[in-house]
């Protein structure tokens, strides 16, 4: 049986990298797209590792023309893809009168704009091939964050967004739903400690102390949930947001 293709965006690191390796596990090929295909080669060792084919893209989320050439590679090499992750994100925190418009622009390009591209031109793929699983990552950030105007307005965007898609794309049999984590240990948690100047270790002490199941997150958190999202038989759960936070949100 050939297994279904999955792509996944910002997959070269962190939850992404994660969350490539578990639909490989799941029984996907995988394409893992981020911003240099070097970026991708772990990742990918990492979905050969379960017996599936693997496939590393580099390609800009947020440019149009990158997008509609990956998602043709993909097509080409792999196969038309049944599941899209769209993981990719970045962050430029300032409190709002020191946020410039380069830092607003940049955040909103790469989480919302590329989220809007990305679906934008699986969804004719997805609905030739009967049907599709769209993934998005939001985050806990979308209810407000101080200093994260721009991210959380794009992640609050990427809700709507989202279940726009499973609007548009019920009729089609593509499913579009949202994973929304708090706090996730990865690179992108520690530069934050960084730019703030806390030991890492202090802001896992802090954050800890805002779930209630007295723990932070892995990446393997998240990718449970897009596990499960993505699922072929997942055909009845549609336009959902789903915090993966350890405590209860929104
Ligand atoms: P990460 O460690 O910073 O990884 C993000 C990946 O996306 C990196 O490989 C990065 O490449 C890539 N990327 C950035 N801009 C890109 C672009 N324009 N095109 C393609 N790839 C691009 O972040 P993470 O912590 O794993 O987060 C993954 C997702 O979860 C993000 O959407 C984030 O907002 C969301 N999230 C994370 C947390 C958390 O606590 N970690 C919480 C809530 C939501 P480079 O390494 O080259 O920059």
């Amino acid at each position: 049986m050939t297994r279904p293709v999955a792509i996944v965006t910002g997959g070269g690191r962190g939850i992404g990298a994660t969350i490539a390796a578990r639909l490989a596990e799941d029984g996907h090929d995988v394409a893992v797209l981020d911003l240099s295909e070097d970026a991708c080669q772990e990742s990918c060792a990492a979905v050969k590792a379960h017996g599936a084919r693997a496939l590393a893209i580099a390609a800009d989320v947020s440019d149009e023309v990158a997008v509609e050439r990956a998602v043709r590679q993909v097509s080409e090499t792999l196969a038309p893809p049944f599941v899209l992750v769209n993981n990719a994100g970045i962050l430029r925190d300032r409190t709002v009168t020191k946020m410039s418009l380069e830092d607003w622009n940049a955040v909103i390009n790469v989480n919302l704009k590329s989220v809007f591209l990305t679906s934008r031109t699986c969804f004719p793929y997805m609905m030739k091939g009967g049907g599709g699983r769209i993934v998005n990552l939001s985050s806990t950030a979308a209810l407000g964050t101080f200093g994260e105007a721009n991210y959380s307005a794009a992640k609050a965007g990427v809700i709507g967004l989202t279940k726009t898609l499973a609007l548009e794309g019920g009729r089609h049999a593509i499913t579009a739903n949202v994973v929304a984590p708090g706090f996730v240990v990865t690179e992108m948690t520690r530069a934050v400690a960084d730019r703030n100047g806390l030991e890492f270790e202090g802001l896992v002490e802090q954050m800890k102390r805002e779930t209630c199941v007295g723990r932070v997150g892995r990446p393997e958190d998240v990718a449970q949930a897009v596990s499960f999202f993505a699922d072929r038989r997942s055909s009845y759960t549609t336009g959902q947001l789903l915090f993966v936070a350890g405590a209860p949100r929104g």
